[in-house]
């Protein structure tokens, strides 16, 4: 139930906003639109192409917050009621974008697009019409880490100095351009920096958050059940289908890249705050991950087999991992970021905030979701007799 007493950080009563969310029906718009609607008296306008993952928060009309969520279907490619939208609003959430790595080099003109060029409006709206913006970057900004670069044997590989990555001191490292898997880190740069100019010309108040790795129920579509059947996802979908398919998990090129996994439901916390504590959280960019949580992704997927048989009750897999090159799982112009260990100072200064969940029992909650949504449905289509 919303509180109507809730106070700030600083102890000031906080009033109810109205926020326009786009991409309100992606996998982080449905957990906030759900915390919003729970523990909030915020309005919220949800503007996205889909609303599938929201479809619970808004029917029946009988919901608590019926009057406090209202879906708008548009894409804000082409849409002139993205404008007004923007305006009846106190705060816009842009989370809308291309981002899952494996189109980054087979659609690098679409990722370009969607992660620069169709967000220019919605910064230009906020601007012009002196409204706060939080927008939603990408760890993927810092590339590779400054020790990546170092010999193989260095010592000052362990050195936290050659890989923590803080929002205002670490370079933005990419790779060359013929390897267009930098095309969202690039984009997702340039949007932060126009951001940024319009905060120190124009004074537009703006939060950029960069979310490290967040995983939870609801993360992109398992592949030939709520997605296209070739459709390649994030890694914990990816991962998931294979444990319920009880097919060996690929490992792209050893699955030795290094990476900080936090359960969604911490970051949304995070991101709460960002929302109302403004004055502590303006002019701020924001890495959001848990760097208590790092793994390699082999260690991942060993991980997840071993979780999945204990929330499912089936034998663990005799062959849990198999190795796949990048060019084959991925296409030509594939790349990747080393490690990413955020450096969580400064929103540790301005919110207080700490991640809590432990990677264990964040993929314990995630696969328990996983193998109740989609084992059903995988066990009859694999059972399903081929088309001739
Ligand atoms: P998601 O793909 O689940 O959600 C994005 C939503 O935006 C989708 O529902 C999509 O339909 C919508 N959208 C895209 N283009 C649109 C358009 N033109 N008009 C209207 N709606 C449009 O992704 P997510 O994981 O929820 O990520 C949200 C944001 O956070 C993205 O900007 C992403 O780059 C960033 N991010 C997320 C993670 C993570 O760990 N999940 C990591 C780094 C960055």
């Amino acid at each position: 139930m919303a509180s109507q007493n809730r106070v700030d950080l600083d102890g000031n009563p906080i009033k109810p906003i109205t926020i326009c969310m786009i991409g309100a029906g992606g996998f982080i718009g449905s957990h906030l639109c759900e915390k919003l609607m729970a523990e909030t008296p915020h309005k919220v306008l949800a503007l996205d192409v889909y609303n599938d993952k929201i479809k619970h928060l808004l029917e029946p009309d009988s919901l608590p917050w019926a009057d406090r969520i209202q879906f708008h279907r548009l894409n804000i490619k082409n849409d002139s009621r993205l404008e007004s939208l923007v305006r009846m609003a106190d705060l816009t959430i842009n989370l809308a974008a291309i981002c899952t790595p494996a189109d980054y080099n087979t659609r690098p003109l679409d990722t370009i697009y969607s992660n620069f060029i169709d967000a220019i409006p919605v910064v230009k709206y906020c601007s012009g019409n002196n409204k706060r913006l939080i927008h939603f970057s990408t760890c993927e900004v810092y590339g590779k880490t400054i020790g990546s670069f170092l010999p193989k044997d260095s010592p000052l590989r362990q050195d936290p100095a050659y890989y923590v990555l803080s929002e205002d001191a670490s370079p933005c490292i990419f790779g060359p351009i013929e390897k267009q898997r930098w095309s969202y880190a690039c984009a997702k740069q340039l949007i932060e920096r126009l951001i940024y100019a319009e905060g120190a010309e124009n004074g537009m108040d703006f939060t950029i958050v960069r979310p490290f790795n967040w995983i939870g129920p609801r993360m992109d579509f398992i592949p030939g059940i709520d997605g296209p059947s070739e459709g390649v996802p994030r890694v914990l979908a990816c991962f998931s289908n294979n444990l319920l398919r009880h097919e060996p998990l690929k490992l792209v090129d050893g699955g030795q890249s290094q990476r900080t996994f936090i359960y969604i439901k911490d970051a949304i916390e995070a991101v709460l705050l960002m929302i109302e504590n403004p004055a502590r959280a303006n002019g701020h960019i924001f890495n959001v991950g848990n760097p208590n949580n790092e793994v390699t992704v082999k260690q991942l997927a060993e991980m997840m087999t071993k979780v999945y048989a204990k929330v499912s009750g089936e034998p663990l897999l005799e062959t849990p991992t198999i190795d796949i090159s990048s060019e084959e799982f991925y296409g030509v112009g594939y790349d990747d970021s080393d490690k990413r260990i955020p450096d969580m100072t400064i929103i540790n200064k301005q919110l207080g905030w700490n991640p809590k969940t432990s990677l264990w029992d964040l993929l314990e909650s995630t696969l328990t979701y996983q193998h109740r949504t989609y084992a059903e449905a995988v066990k009859q289509a694999t059972s399903k007799p081929a088309a001739s």
